[in-house]
């Protein structure tokens, strides 16, 4: 999965979601959060985001990450 990281917060840029073929960005309190179960790992959003924020969780130290997108993901 991808996960949305802190390079998100207070970013206005809504390039992420509207590339995303299964719609699974969802928002959290301050970021935009992906879907750990929802997303398909198709890797479209990572170039379009403008503040580097989205990253494989195969990157080292990426647990939190999708706890933390997982929380506000699951709100919904
Ligand atoms: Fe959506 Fe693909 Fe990005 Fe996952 S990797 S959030 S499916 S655009």
């Amino acid at each position: 999965t991808y996960v949305v990281t802190e390079n998100c917060i207070a970013c206005k840029f809504m390039d992420c979601v509207e590339v995303c073929p299964v719609d699974c960005f969802y928002e959290g309190e301050n970021t935009l959060v992906i879907h750990p179960d929802e997303c398909i790992d198709c890797g479209v959003c990572e170039p379009e985001c403008p503040a580097d924020a989205i990253r494989p969780d195969t990157e080292p130290d990426m647990d939190k990450w999708v706890a933390f997108n997982r929380r506000y993901a699951e709100v919904w």
